[in-house]
Protein backbone atom coordinates (compact mmCIF):
# COMPACT_ATOMS: atom_id res chain seq x y z
CA UNK A 1 0.00 0.00 0.00
CA UNK A 2 2.12 3.05 0.83
CA UNK A 3 4.97 4.87 -0.93
CA UNK A 4 7.09 4.56 2.43
CA UNK A 5 8.40 1.07 1.33
CA UNK A 6 10.17 2.47 -1.70
CA UNK A 7 12.04 5.52 -0.56
CA UNK A 8 15.22 5.07 -2.19
CA UNK A 9 18.01 7.82 -3.59
CA UNK A 10 15.18 9.44 -5.75
CA UNK A 11 13.92 11.17 -2.62
CA UNK A 12 17.42 11.36 -1.53
CA UNK A 13 18.54 13.69 -4.22
CA UNK A 14 15.22 15.86 -3.90
CA UNK A 15 16.06 16.70 -0.51
CA UNK A 16 19.77 17.39 -1.05
CA UNK A 17 18.31 19.84 -3.43
CA UNK A 18 16.34 21.56 -1.30
CA UNK A 19 19.14 21.36 1.35
CA UNK A 20 21.70 22.62 -1.22
CA UNK A 21 19.66 26.05 -1.24
CA UNK A 22 18.60 25.98 2.83
CA UNK A 23 15.23 27.27 1.36
CA UNK A 24 12.47 25.12 2.81
CA UNK A 25 9.66 27.97 2.47
CA UNK A 26 7.63 27.41 -0.59
CA UNK A 27 7.27 31.27 -1.09
CA UNK A 28 9.67 34.32 -1.83
CA UNK A 29 13.26 34.07 -1.15
CA UNK A 30 13.69 34.12 -4.84
CA UNK A 31 17.21 35.30 -4.61
CA UNK A 32 18.69 32.61 -2.67
CA UNK A 33 16.48 29.88 -3.88
CA UNK A 34 18.60 28.65 -7.69
CA UNK A 35 15.04 28.74 -9.12
CA UNK A 36 14.28 25.53 -6.63
CA UNK A 37 10.31 25.69 -6.42
CA UNK A 38 9.88 21.86 -5.22
CA UNK A 39 6.04 22.99 -4.07
CA UNK A 40 5.32 24.73 -7.40
CA UNK A 41 6.85 21.68 -9.37
CA UNK A 42 4.56 19.59 -7.53
CA UNK A 43 1.61 21.04 -8.34
CA UNK A 44 2.17 21.84 -11.59
CA UNK A 45 2.84 17.96 -11.76
CA UNK A 46 -0.19 16.65 -10.10
CA UNK A 47 -2.27 18.98 -12.16
CA UNK A 48 -0.89 17.38 -15.39
CA UNK A 49 -1.16 13.82 -14.48
CA UNK A 50 -4.26 14.03 -12.84
CA UNK A 51 -5.64 15.98 -15.96
CA UNK A 52 -6.71 18.87 -13.85
CA UNK A 53 -6.73 22.72 -13.54
CA UNK A 54 -5.41 23.58 -10.00
CA UNK A 55 -3.75 21.75 -7.46
CA UNK A 56 -2.88 23.57 -4.09
CA UNK A 57 -0.69 21.78 -1.96
CA UNK A 58 -1.48 21.83 2.12
CA UNK A 59 0.24 20.80 5.02
CA UNK A 60 -2.27 17.42 5.46
CA UNK A 61 -5.29 15.86 3.67
CA UNK A 62 -7.28 17.00 7.03
CA UNK A 63 -6.07 20.93 5.86
CA UNK A 64 -6.52 20.30 2.72
CA UNK A 65 -10.11 19.13 3.67
CA UNK A 66 -10.87 22.24 5.57
CA UNK A 67 -9.61 24.44 2.56
CA UNK A 68 -11.85 22.75 0.50
CA UNK A 69 -14.96 23.28 2.43
CA UNK A 70 -13.98 26.87 3.03
CA UNK A 71 -13.61 27.49 -0.57
CA UNK A 72 -16.74 26.95 -1.26
CA UNK A 73 -17.98 29.02 1.77
CA UNK A 74 -18.87 26.57 3.32
CA UNK A 75 -19.67 27.46 7.19
CA UNK A 76 -21.62 28.20 10.21
CA UNK A 77 -25.00 25.88 9.95
CA UNK A 78 -24.20 24.51 7.00
CA UNK A 79 -24.58 20.78 6.77
CA UNK A 80 -22.39 18.73 4.72
CA UNK A 81 -23.39 14.42 4.44
CA UNK A 82 -20.39 12.34 5.09
CA UNK A 83 -20.09 8.40 5.43
CA UNK A 84 -20.14 6.32 8.55
CA UNK A 85 -17.05 4.76 7.43
CA UNK A 86 -14.23 7.15 6.70
CA UNK A 87 -11.29 8.13 8.91
CA UNK A 88 -11.81 10.73 11.25
CA UNK A 89 -10.88 13.58 9.50
CA UNK A 90 -13.75 14.18 7.68
CA UNK A 91 -15.94 14.67 10.24
CA UNK A 92 -13.21 17.15 11.89
CA UNK A 93 -12.37 18.95 9.15
CA UNK A 94 -16.41 19.99 8.38
CA UNK A 95 -16.89 20.40 12.57
CA UNK A 96 -13.37 22.83 11.90
CA UNK A 97 -15.61 25.26 9.83
CA UNK A 98 -18.99 25.60 12.20
CA UNK A 99 -20.58 23.35 9.79
CA UNK A 100 -22.93 20.34 10.63
CA UNK A 101 -21.75 17.16 9.82
CA UNK A 102 -24.16 14.61 8.94
CA UNK A 103 -23.50 10.89 8.64
CA UNK A 104 -25.23 8.62 6.16
CA UNK A 105 -24.84 5.13 6.03
CA UNK A 106 -22.72 3.19 3.43
CA UNK A 107 -23.54 0.64 1.34
CA UNK A 108 -21.76 -2.80 -0.19
CA UNK A 109 -19.34 -0.47 -2.21
CA UNK A 110 -18.16 0.53 1.42
CA UNK A 111 -18.83 4.24 0.95
CA UNK A 112 -21.51 6.68 0.77
CA UNK A 113 -24.29 4.92 -0.06
CA UNK A 114 -26.82 7.09 -2.77
CA UNK A 115 -30.48 6.30 -1.07
CA UNK A 116 -29.28 7.10 2.66
CA UNK A 117 -27.40 10.19 1.63
CA UNK A 118 -30.71 11.48 -0.37
CA UNK A 119 -32.74 10.74 2.93
CA UNK A 120 -30.11 12.89 5.05
CA UNK A 121 -30.63 16.04 2.70
CA UNK A 122 -32.32 19.18 4.52
CA UNK A 123 -32.67 22.68 3.77
CA UNK A 124 -29.31 23.30 5.46
CA UNK A 125 -27.50 20.99 3.31
CA UNK A 126 -24.78 22.46 1.11
CA UNK A 127 -22.38 19.48 0.25
CA UNK A 128 -22.29 15.51 -0.41
CA UNK A 129 -18.76 14.65 0.66
CA UNK A 130 -18.29 10.93 -0.21
CA UNK A 131 -14.81 9.55 0.57
CA UNK A 132 -13.26 6.70 -1.50
CA UNK A 133 -12.27 4.30 1.09
CA UNK A 134 -8.95 1.99 1.09
CA UNK A 135 -8.70 2.96 -2.97
CA UNK A 136 -11.58 2.76 -4.63
CA UNK A 137 -14.52 5.47 -5.51
CA UNK A 138 -17.52 5.62 -4.75
CA UNK A 139 -21.07 5.79 -6.82
CA UNK A 140 -19.72 8.95 -8.19
CA UNK A 141 -22.53 9.07 -10.82
CA UNK A 142 -25.60 8.34 -9.13
CA UNK A 143 -24.10 11.03 -6.21
CA UNK A 144 -23.69 13.49 -9.14
CA UNK A 145 -27.26 13.48 -10.17
CA UNK A 146 -28.46 13.35 -6.26
CA UNK A 147 -26.14 16.71 -5.58
CA UNK A 148 -27.24 18.53 -9.09
CA UNK A 149 -30.74 17.72 -8.91
CA UNK A 150 -30.62 19.38 -4.80
CA UNK A 151 -28.08 21.88 -6.06
CA UNK A 152 -25.46 21.40 -3.75
CA UNK A 153 -21.42 20.89 -3.84
CA UNK A 154 -19.89 17.33 -4.24
CA UNK A 155 -16.38 17.18 -2.66
CA UNK A 156 -14.45 14.36 -2.95
CA UNK A 157 -12.04 12.95 0.15
CA UNK A 158 -9.57 11.01 -2.54
CA UNK A 159 -7.47 11.11 0.68
CA UNK A 160 -6.79 7.01 0.02
CA UNK A 161 -7.14 6.77 -3.73
CA UNK A 162 -4.14 8.96 -5.28
CA UNK A 163 -3.99 7.99 -9.24
CA UNK A 164 -7.50 6.28 -8.60
CA UNK A 165 -9.99 6.56 -11.48
CA UNK A 166 -14.15 6.42 -12.40
CA UNK A 167 -14.70 5.84 -16.03
CA UNK A 168 -11.64 7.36 -16.76
CA UNK A 169 -11.64 10.34 -14.59
CA UNK A 170 -9.17 10.36 -11.63
CA UNK A 171 -10.81 10.48 -8.54
CA UNK A 172 -10.67 13.87 -6.68
CA UNK A 173 -11.56 15.57 -10.48
CA UNK A 174 -14.74 14.67 -10.84
CA UNK A 175 -16.32 16.90 -8.16
CA UNK A 176 -16.65 20.56 -7.58
CA UNK A 177 -13.24 19.97 -5.34
CA UNK A 178 -11.47 17.15 -4.15
CA UNK A 179 -8.61 16.48 -2.02
CA UNK A 180 -5.65 14.21 -1.59
CA UNK A 181 -3.57 13.43 1.05
CA UNK A 182 -0.19 12.30 1.64
CA UNK A 183 0.60 11.50 4.88
CA UNK A 184 2.76 8.27 6.01
CA UNK A 185 0.94 5.45 5.01
CA UNK A 186 -0.90 6.64 1.83
CA UNK A 187 -0.28 5.73 -1.21
CA UNK A 188 2.48 8.64 -2.11
CA UNK A 189 3.47 10.12 0.40
CA UNK A 190 5.53 13.15 1.21
CA UNK A 191 5.71 12.49 5.33
CA UNK A 192 2.69 15.12 6.05
CA UNK A 193 1.39 16.53 3.08
CA UNK A 194 -1.92 17.65 1.35
CA UNK A 195 -3.57 18.69 -2.17
CA UNK A 196 -7.23 20.28 -2.98
CA UNK A 197 -8.00 20.04 -6.75
CA UNK A 198 -10.39 21.70 -8.81
CA UNK A 199 -11.34 22.85 -12.10
CA UNK A 200 -12.44 26.26 -10.88
CA UNK A 201 -10.12 29.38 -11.21
CA UNK A 202 -11.77 30.92 -7.71
CA UNK A 203 -11.95 27.65 -6.12
CA UNK A 204 -8.40 27.82 -6.49
CA UNK A 205 -7.49 31.08 -5.77
CA UNK A 206 -9.34 30.95 -2.17
CA UNK A 207 -7.40 27.86 -1.67
CA UNK A 208 -3.95 29.50 -2.47
CA UNK A 209 -4.72 32.17 -0.84
CA UNK A 210 -6.26 30.95 2.64
CA UNK A 211 -3.59 27.99 3.26
CA UNK A 212 -1.08 31.06 3.54
CA UNK A 213 -2.50 33.66 6.15
CA UNK A 214 -4.39 34.63 3.10
CA UNK A 215 -1.88 36.36 1.15
CA UNK A 216 -2.63 37.12 -2.20
CA UNK A 217 0.68 36.13 -3.19
CA UNK A 218 1.04 39.27 -5.98
CA UNK A 219 4.79 40.66 -6.13
CA UNK A 220 7.94 39.47 -4.43
CA UNK A 221 7.59 41.25 -1.18
CA UNK A 222 5.68 39.11 1.81
CA UNK A 223 5.47 41.99 3.72
CA UNK A 224 3.54 44.35 1.58
CA UNK A 225 1.21 41.72 0.17
CA UNK A 226 -2.77 41.98 0.73
CA UNK A 227 -4.97 39.39 2.64
CA UNK A 228 -8.27 39.22 0.31
CA UNK A 229 -9.80 36.57 2.57
CA UNK A 230 -8.89 35.36 6.67
CA UNK A 231 -6.96 32.41 6.77
CA UNK A 232 -4.68 29.96 8.35
CA UNK A 233 -0.90 28.81 7.95
CA UNK A 234 -1.58 25.70 6.59
CA UNK A 235 1.20 25.17 3.95
CA UNK A 236 3.76 22.58 3.14
CA UNK A 237 7.41 22.76 3.15
CA UNK A 238 9.78 22.76 0.51
CA UNK A 239 11.57 19.71 2.15
CA UNK A 240 8.04 17.87 2.03
CA UNK A 241 7.42 19.00 -1.14
CA UNK A 242 10.54 17.75 -2.63
CA UNK A 243 9.92 13.87 -1.25
CA UNK A 244 6.66 14.49 -2.88
CA UNK A 245 8.12 14.56 -6.34
CA UNK A 246 10.05 11.82 -5.93
CA UNK A 247 7.33 9.58 -4.70
CA UNK A 248 4.60 11.21 -7.37
CA UNK A 249 6.69 9.80 -10.20
CA UNK A 250 7.00 6.46 -8.90
CA UNK A 251 2.76 6.28 -8.62
CA UNK A 252 1.89 4.81 -11.96
CA UNK A 253 4.29 2.04 -10.71
CA UNK A 254 3.00 1.67 -7.43
CA UNK A 255 -0.53 0.80 -8.47
CA UNK A 256 0.76 -1.12 -11.00
CA UNK A 257 2.15 -3.81 -8.76
CA UNK A 258 -0.53 -3.78 -6.38
CA UNK A 259 -3.21 -4.29 -8.78
CA UNK A 260 -0.95 -7.12 -9.97
CA UNK A 261 -1.28 -8.04 -6.09
CA UNK A 262 -4.78 -7.98 -5.59
CA UNK A 263 -5.90 -9.40 -9.25
CA UNK A 264 -3.89 -12.71 -8.04
CA UNK A 265 -5.51 -12.97 -4.91
CA UNK A 266 -8.58 -12.32 -5.97
CA UNK A 267 -8.19 -14.87 -8.93
CA UNK A 268 -7.09 -17.02 -6.36
CA UNK A 269 -10.31 -17.11 -4.32
CA UNK A 270 -12.67 -16.58 -6.97
CA UNK A 271 -13.67 -20.47 -6.99
CA UNK A 272 -14.91 -20.27 -3.44
CA UNK A 273 -18.09 -19.11 -2.28
CA UNK A 274 -17.86 -18.02 1.23
CA UNK A 275 -16.31 -14.80 0.44
CA UNK A 276 -17.51 -11.98 -1.88
CA UNK A 277 -15.33 -8.96 -2.59
CA UNK A 278 -16.34 -5.47 -2.02
CA UNK A 279 -18.54 -3.87 -4.65
CA UNK A 280 -16.10 -1.74 -6.72
CA UNK A 281 -18.58 0.80 -9.39
CA UNK A 282 -15.84 0.69 -11.67
CA UNK A 283 -13.60 -2.31 -11.41
CA UNK A 284 -10.58 -1.05 -13.56
CA UNK A 285 -10.13 2.26 -12.21
CA UNK A 286 -9.37 0.87 -8.26
CA UNK A 287 -5.59 2.04 -7.14
CA UNK A 288 -5.72 -1.25 -5.30
CA UNK A 289 -4.07 -0.28 -2.01
CA UNK A 290 -6.58 -2.40 0.02
CA UNK A 291 -8.31 -6.08 -0.67
CA UNK A 292 -11.87 -6.17 1.23
CA UNK A 293 -13.55 -9.25 1.95
CA UNK A 294 -16.98 -9.68 2.52
CA UNK A 295 -17.55 -12.45 4.54
CA UNK A 296 -20.86 -14.34 5.75
CA UNK A 297 -21.27 -12.97 9.30
CA UNK A 298 -19.63 -11.08 11.60
CA UNK A 299 -18.15 -14.71 13.45
CA UNK A 300 -16.17 -15.06 10.12
CA UNK A 301 -14.99 -12.11 9.63
CA UNK A 302 -13.63 -11.39 13.03
CA UNK A 303 -11.85 -14.98 12.73
CA UNK A 304 -10.51 -14.00 9.85
CA UNK A 305 -8.91 -10.93 10.60
CA UNK A 306 -7.21 -12.44 13.66
CA UNK A 307 -6.29 -15.50 12.17
CA UNK A 308 -5.01 -13.80 9.23
CA UNK A 309 -3.11 -11.08 12.02
CA UNK A 310 -1.76 -14.18 13.90
CA UNK A 311 -0.13 -15.83 10.76
CA UNK A 312 1.57 -12.00 10.05
CA UNK A 313 -0.53 -10.98 7.50
CA UNK A 314 -2.03 -7.13 7.71
CA UNK A 315 -5.34 -7.09 8.18
CA UNK A 316 -8.41 -4.63 9.27
CA UNK A 317 -11.33 -5.51 11.28
CA UNK A 318 -13.48 -1.64 10.93
CA UNK A 319 -16.10 -2.84 12.98
CA UNK A 320 -13.76 -2.75 16.14
CA UNK A 321 -11.64 0.33 14.55
CA UNK A 322 -11.69 3.89 16.63
CA UNK A 323 -10.61 5.69 13.76
CA UNK A 324 -12.21 4.70 10.65
CA UNK A 325 -15.89 3.64 11.76
CA UNK A 326 -18.74 5.43 13.17
CA UNK A 327 -19.61 2.88 16.43
CA UNK A 328 -16.31 4.02 18.38
CA UNK A 329 -16.35 7.89 17.22
CA UNK A 330 -17.05 8.24 21.20
CA UNK A 331 -15.66 11.89 21.42
CA UNK A 332 -18.17 13.08 18.22
CA UNK A 333 -20.98 11.43 20.02
CA UNK A 334 -20.34 13.04 23.22
CA UNK A 335 -19.95 16.56 21.16
CA UNK A 336 -23.36 17.30 22.16
CA UNK A 337 -22.27 18.34 25.66
CA UNK A 338 -19.21 19.81 24.72
CA UNK A 339 -19.30 23.72 25.98
CA UNK A 340 -16.02 24.75 24.47
CA UNK A 341 -18.36 24.93 21.04
CA UNK A 342 -21.18 27.67 20.81
CA UNK A 343 -24.46 26.72 22.14
CA UNK A 344 -25.82 26.88 18.84
CA UNK A 345 -23.48 25.26 17.24
CA UNK A 346 -23.96 22.47 19.38
CA UNK A 347 -27.60 22.14 19.38
CA UNK A 348 -27.59 22.05 15.73
CA UNK A 349 -25.44 18.91 15.89
CA UNK A 350 -27.55 15.46 15.35
CA UNK A 351 -28.00 13.31 18.17
CA UNK A 352 -25.30 11.19 16.37
CA UNK A 353 -24.98 8.64 20.39
CA UNK A 354 -28.67 7.91 19.26
CA UNK A 355 -28.48 7.45 15.59
CA UNK A 356 -29.11 4.28 13.96
CA UNK A 357 -26.30 3.23 11.96
CA UNK A 358 -27.61 -0.26 11.77
CA UNK A 359 -27.49 -0.50 7.73
CA UNK A 360 -24.04 0.18 8.39
CA UNK A 361 -23.03 -2.01 10.95
CA UNK A 362 -24.58 -4.89 8.76
CA UNK A 363 -21.85 -4.29 6.34
CA UNK A 364 -18.86 -3.60 8.06
CA UNK A 365 -19.04 -5.90 10.90
CA UNK A 366 -18.55 -8.63 7.84
CA UNK A 367 -15.71 -7.20 6.39
CA UNK A 368 -12.22 -7.14 6.28
CA UNK A 369 -9.43 -5.36 4.79
CA UNK A 370 -6.05 -6.30 3.38
CA UNK A 371 -3.72 -3.94 3.08
CA UNK A 372 -1.53 -5.15 -0.22
CA UNK A 373 2.46 -4.40 0.07
CA UNK A 374 4.38 -3.35 -2.66
CA UNK A 375 6.84 -5.89 -1.28
CA UNK A 376 5.21 -8.83 -2.07
CA UNK A 377 6.05 -11.51 -4.32
CA UNK A 378 4.48 -13.92 -6.54
CA UNK A 379 5.20 -16.26 -3.54
CA UNK A 380 4.45 -13.82 -0.94
CA UNK A 381 0.71 -13.48 -2.16
CA UNK A 382 0.41 -17.15 -2.75
CA UNK A 383 1.09 -17.52 0.85
CA UNK A 384 -1.56 -15.31 1.46
CA UNK A 385 -4.38 -16.74 -0.44
CA UNK A 386 -3.53 -19.82 0.85
CA UNK A 387 -4.11 -17.91 4.28
CA UNK A 388 -7.51 -16.90 3.66
CA UNK A 389 -8.45 -20.19 2.03
CA UNK A 390 -8.10 -22.11 4.35
CA UNK A 391 -8.90 -19.85 7.50
CA UNK A 392 -12.53 -20.03 5.80
CA UNK A 393 -12.87 -23.28 5.20
CA UNK A 394 -11.85 -24.33 8.89
CA UNK A 395 -14.43 -21.54 9.72
CA UNK A 396 -17.17 -23.47 7.57
CA UNK A 397 -16.57 -26.98 8.67
CA UNK A 398 -17.00 -25.29 12.66
CA UNK A 399 -19.85 -23.72 11.88
C1 LIG B 1 -5.72 10.11 5.65
C2 LIG B 1 -7.07 10.59 5.43
C3 LIG B 1 -7.44 11.93 5.63
C4 LIG B 1 -6.57 12.94 6.27
O1 LIG B 1 -5.30 13.03 5.78
P1 LIG B 1 -4.07 13.48 6.72
O2 LIG B 1 -3.04 13.81 5.68
O3 LIG B 1 -3.68 12.30 7.56
O4 LIG B 1 -4.49 14.65 7.51
C5 LIG B 1 -8.73 12.31 5.29
N1 LIG B 1 -9.61 11.44 4.82
C6 LIG B 1 -9.30 10.15 4.62
C7 LIG B 1 -10.32 9.24 4.05
C8 LIG B 1 -8.04 9.68 4.94
O5 LIG B 1 -7.76 8.39 4.79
Amino acid sequence: MPGFERFDHEEQKQIQEVMDTGILMRYNFEALRKNRWKAKELEEKISKSLRVNHTQLTSSGTTALITALRSLGIGAGDEVIMPSFTFVASFEAILFTGAIPVIADIDDSLTLCPTSTEKAISPRTKAIMPVHMCGAMAELDKLSKIAKKHGLYLIEDACQASGATYKGEFLGTIGDVGCLSFDFVKTVTCGEGGAVLSNDADVYQYCEQYADHGHDHIGNNRGAEDHPVVGLNFRISELHAAIGLAQWGKLGEFIEKQRRIKTRIKNQLKSQNRIRFRRIPDESGDNASFLSLILEHETAARNLAQELINKGIPAAYWFDNDWHYVKKWHHFKNLKNDNKLYQEHRDMLPDYATQDFSASDQIIKNVVSIPLSLNWDEQKTDEISAAILEITQQQTVEK
